[in-house]
């Protein structure tokens, strides 16, 4: 039995107002000249938060356009663009949801390592640390604050840059930047955190380590989207600490069944994450059967709509993409459904899954 030896996050600051702590935090990581970029969350151009950022001297605030989710051209061209402008730079700083974390972690990495970011989609290729990076979420749920991938779309095949080099040197986590995420989007990225949850407690990968985190995320969860009934600041700090005890819980087992096939989903269509993973809970009732009741109580309370009818029309080709970009996903299957998944989850019923969708 191998165990898994996994980096974590080196720092970590919590509470609400911490991003003011901002400027110190990032002092000692200050290499002569070399400027720290701000890869900031394209929602917030023009907004106050832009005010506080601590920038010195060549600092430099880059928008991140996170219409798509990140992509490895779009993960080239940003490090190509650091580099030929500053030749190095002191460190990367994400500032947005999960896209824009990703995307830090991502270019961090890139400004050391040679070639095109699609050559490091895997486990364990990726060759050199990168630059200082740290995380900042401004939407809570996918965990990407604490996990050692970062997601990304590629020529062939969308994969993480899963490495020892991939968490973040320092997270900063203030609730009060989260506080006016629109309603769907927040529930759709808090979905992502429970099903995580879900998951990871139902998976054959359990074991005390994940289900430590995961019940304690689970429990935050019920307590915002069942329990309250009006969204007020500790909902806020709630699902920032669900999102990371979820990603903890992840990081020693594994997900599951709804990510499989919502990664196909988002291959072929372009689905986000979290409301991808939303429209196949929905239809997951025969593998989590008490996770999936009350993900559907949680949806109506919040008064959420999830899409319905995405794969109506598709072409036979269509499915088979979809299909083999899932059944791809090995260990999330092992996970959800054990050593012999392959006889549970056949093409047909695969297929079938996925035109219910
Ligand atoms: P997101 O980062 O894609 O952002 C969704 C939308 O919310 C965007 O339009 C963004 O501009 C907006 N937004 C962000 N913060 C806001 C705020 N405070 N107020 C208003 N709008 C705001 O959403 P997400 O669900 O956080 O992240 C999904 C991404 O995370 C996907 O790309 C997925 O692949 C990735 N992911 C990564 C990991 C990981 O371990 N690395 C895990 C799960 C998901
Ligand atoms: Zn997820």
């Amino acid at each position: 039995m191998q165990f898994r030896n996994f980096k974590m996050v080196s720092y970590v600051v919590y509470g609400r107002g911490s991003f003011n702590q901002l400027d110190e935090i990032l002092a000692p990581q200050r290499k002569g000249d070399a400027p720290m970029i701000f890869l900031v969350d394209h929602f917030f151009e023009g907004k106050p938060l832009i005010n506080r950022i601590p920038t010195r001297e060549k600092d430099t605030i880059i928008y991140a356009d996170v219409t798509n989710e990140p992509k490895t051209k779009q993960v080239d061209a940003l490090a190509q663009q650091l580099k030929s402008e500053f030749g190095t730079v002191s460190g990367i700083i994400g500032i947005g949801g999960g896209s824009t974390m990703d995307l830090a972690k991502a270019v961090a990495l890139m400004m050391t390592n040679p070639g095109s970011s699609a050559e490091y989609q895997g486990w364990d290729l990726v060759k050199y640390p990168g630059v200082y990076k740290a995380g900042i979420p401004t939407l809570s749920g996918t965990g990407a604050e604490v996990s050692r991938t970062t997601v990304l779309t590629g020529p062939i095949r969308k994969l993480g840059m899963n490495s020892d080099f991939t968490p973040f040197d320092q997270i900063v986590l203030d609730p009060e930047l989260t506080k006016n995420a629109p309603v769907n989007q927040r529930f759709y990225t808090g979905m992502d955190c429970y099903i995580h949850c879900i998951e990871s407690l139902q998976g054959t990968y359990l074991n005390e380590f994940s289900k430590s985190y995961g019940e304690k995320a689970l429990q935050l969860c019920q307590d915002i989207f069942l329990e309250k009934n009006e969204w007020d600041d500790s909902c806020d700090d709630k699902l920032m600490m669900a999102s990371y005890a979820g990603g903890m819980s992840i990081a020693y087992s594994q997900v599951g069944v709804a990510h499989a096939v919502s990664y196909g989903l988002s291959y072929l269509l372009g689905t986000k994450h979290g409301i991808g993973n939303c429209i196949v809970m929905n239809h997951l009732h025969e593998f989590y059967p008490e996770g999936v009741d009350v993900f559907k109580r949680m949806v109506d309370k919040n008064k959420v709509d999830i899409p319905t009818g995405i794969c109506k029309g598709l072409s036979d080709d269509q499915f088979e993409t979809m299909m083999n970009v899932s059944l791809g996903m090995k260990p999330l299957w092992e996970n959800a459904l054990g050593k012999d998944w392959q006889k549970i989850m056949t093409r047909d019923k695969l297929r079938a899954l996925y035109e219910k969708l």
